[in-house]
């Protein structure tokens, strides 16, 4: 094994009390995202080494990038401790790369090496620059060389990639992404898991309105940022007969406002019985009727449980921008209809009453209804699609 990977923590580095359960966490994100690779992990206060087969090394990094908690990813290269191949790596890794300018780094971690950190800075740039053209510049050098001398070899490294930031995936607990097949409740629910916020994905379905299809695309959505997780599931809420008795009973411009006071009932209770200590969903201010502050309040009005919403602020092009970086853009715009745009009505009403939602609600018994969905829910583990077969 000639390299390696060091990880530079994160955020997480400012959390003193919290650090070492930050660090715990991590490991245990890093070991269930490369569960199908063979590696050795080791951690100590501000790094972890992962040791992998040669053959491996550029999948495993791609798959570290997707890691939250990560700051930096490097791929150091490991020799002996001595002079001389310390000397040759080190002119070795510098003449690959395009520069006029270098600085040494070294890091002594191992007390035995007899020569000191500056004087093998100084020895190792003086062999740089009577082989190469370079010069040293120890303020804003093109090349930052890194040695580090440490019992088991030394390390060396130029660059650094960056990792993806934020803080390791479930060190918040879990949240209930209400997660249907647009383009805003993936990015919602990436921008969570970003935050250390594990999450479970729900999903309405209302066959044979909706097909399977639409289930498939949602998913492969919920497929695409478990890469940023491993824990994922999505609980599928057979909706159709609640949808339907809604459409029978409330005029047209409350149909939306109450179906959505329904789905955060649902989302409530689904959310205490797995855990979850929020609701996350992909609405944002003024985007469409449901989602005018008149709108969100008589909806969120139903439940006292913190609804949480990522992308709230950020305009369309900013979410699509996010969804294209994190992979879920193509996917979300495949043409499958979901249950909040089959039958929409021609005037959505944009400042709903909450008493006239009342009223409404009051003519059928949605109450055996949510809960006839809340107990039918088919959970979904394996994130693969599913075939009608099936479901038969
Ligand atoms: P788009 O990207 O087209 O806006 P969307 O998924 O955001 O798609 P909206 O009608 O804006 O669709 O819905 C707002 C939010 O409500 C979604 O982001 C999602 O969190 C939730 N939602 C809508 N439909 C469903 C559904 N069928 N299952 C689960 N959650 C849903
Ligand atoms: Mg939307």
């Amino acid at each position: 094994m000639n390299r390696l990977i060091l990880i530079k923590y994160g955020e997480l580095t400012t959390k003193k009390s919290n650090r070492k359960m930050f660090i715990q966490m991590l490991e245990n994100n890093i070991i269930k995202i490369l569960n199908n690779f063979d590696f050795k992990i080791k951690k100590d206060r501000v790094r972890m080494y992962i040791e992998c087969n040669e053959l491996d090394l550029n999948n495993i990094v791609q798959k570290l990038k997707k890691i939250f908690g990560i700051h930096g990813i490097v791929v150091a290269h490991k020799v002996d401790t001595n002079k001389e191949a310390i000397e040759q790596k080190a002119l070795e890794l510098i003449q690959n790369i395009e520069a006029s300018t270098f600085k040494v780094d070294t890091k002594r971690a191992d007390k035995t090496f007899e020569i000191h950190s500056m004087d093998f800075n100084c020895l190792i740039g003086g062999y740089i620059l009577k082989n190469t053209t370079l010069k040293v510049d120890v303020h804003n050098p093109d090349i930052h060389l890194y040695i580090e001398i440490r019992p088991e070899g030394t390390f060396l490294y130029t660059d650094e990639e960056k990792g993806n930031g934020g803080y390791p995936v479930g060190i918040q607990g879990k949240g209930m992404l209400m997660l249907s097949g647009g383009i805003d409740s993936p990015v919602a629910g990436y921008l969570s898991l970003k935050r250390g916020v594990d999450l479970e994905c729900l999903y309405f379905e209302s066959p044979p309105h909706t097909s399977l299809e639409a289930k498939n695309k949602v998913i492969e959505l919920a497929n695409i940022i478990n890469q940023y997780s491993g824990n994922i599931k999505v609980n599928v809420v057979p909706f159709t007969k609640l949808q339907e008795t809604i459409y029978k009973n409330v005029p047209d411009s409350y149909i939306i406002t109450i179906m959505r006071r329904m789905m955060y009932r649902i989302a409530e209770a689904v959310a205490k019985k797995h855990k979850c200590k929020i609701i996350l969903n992909g609405e944002s201010i003024g985007q469409v009727a449901s989602q005018t502050l008149d709108s969100m309040v008589v909806i969120n009005n139903v439940t006292t449980m913190p609804v949480i919403r990522p992308v709230a602020c950020m305009d369309k092009l900013e979410i699509i921008e996010l969804a294209k970086k994190i992979g879920t853009y193509e996917t979300s715009i495949l043409p499958f209809e979901d249950c909040c745009t089959i039958f929409l009505p021609k005037h959505p009403v944009i400042r709903p009453v909450l008493e006239k939602c009342i009223e409404f609600e009051s003519k059928f018994d949605y109450q055996s209804l949510v809960e006839e969905c809340v107990n039918n829910i088919e959970t979904i583990t394996k994130l693969e699609k599913q075939q009608y077969i099936d479901l038969l």
